[in-house]
């Protein structure tokens, strides 16, 4: 019986050490998970090419002059930011010197 009750002490202060040793690994993962930027929408794929997307806007022939994600109303990213989250790109992000062809000027 007290083997048994042993056991169960050893088992459990095992699992407790192991969640000790793991925690913080898994906060550091989770931390740097967090910080990591978006993967960048690429002009090659796709979903840019339907749009147009390109990284530099003064390359967008069909663009308004001064036209760039960063002063597009779908464009995500804080003021002065490179790069950001845009509406139509869910879980990537554009350059704030970029244009696509559903540029919509912000009200
Ligand atoms: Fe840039 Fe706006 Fe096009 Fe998004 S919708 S890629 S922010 S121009």
């Amino acid at each position: 019986m007290s083997r048994t009750y042993s056991w169960s002490r050893r088992s459990l202060l095992k699992r407790l050490a192991l969640g000790t040793t793991l925690a913080p690994l898994a906060a550091s993962l989770t931390r740097r998970a967090a910080a990591a930027p978006a993967m960048l929408v690429s002009p090659g794929s796709p979903e840019a090419k339907a749009v147009q997307y390109t990284e530099d806007a003064k390359s967008a022939h069909t663009a308004q002059p001064g036209s760039t994600c960063a002063n597009c109303a779908l464009y995500q990213g804080a003021d002065g930011s490179a790069q950001g989250p845009c509406q139509i790109f869910p879980g990537k992000e554009v350059k704030a010197a970029g244009w696509c062809s559903s540029w919509a000027a912000q009200m």
